[in-house]
């Protein structure tokens, strides 16, 4: 389970380096962010979550019933799009209030 950050779309912000649990992702000499030790990623899609620049992807593996997608995530005020980008080449979006996902 891990990530992977598209080093073209990242500006070098640091946030995911911040908001990261385990401390794993690290920046290169370039000023990229990049994951140092994707074995111990758990998957908590903090760094996903916090990217501005949708530069983060998820990989969501058979063994979760991803069967190789990735998952992006881009937010617009309050709303969270999910984006699943399946192997196809398709893409579905599941769109998320964040004033409503906690109201339960
Ligand atoms: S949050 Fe995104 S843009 Fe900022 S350093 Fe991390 S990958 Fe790069
Ligand atoms: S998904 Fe969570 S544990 Fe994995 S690199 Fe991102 S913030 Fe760290």
């Amino acid at each position: 389970m891990s990530i992977s950050i598209n080093k073209d779309k990242c500006v070098g912000c640091k946030k995911c380096l911040s908001v990261c649990p385990g401390s794993l992702i690290k920046l290169d000499k370039d000023g990229k962010a990049y994951i140092k030790y994707p074995k111990d990623c758990w998957g908590c899609s903090s760094c996903i979550k916090e990217c501005k620049k949708c530069a983060i992807s998820f990989f969501l593996g058979a063994d979760i019933g991803g069967r190789g997608s990735r998952l992006t995530v881009d937010t617009e005020g309050d709303i969270v799009h999910w984006n699943i980008e399946k192997s196809n080449g398709s893409v579905q979006t599941i769109d998320v209030n964040r004033k409503d996902s906690n109201k339960y």
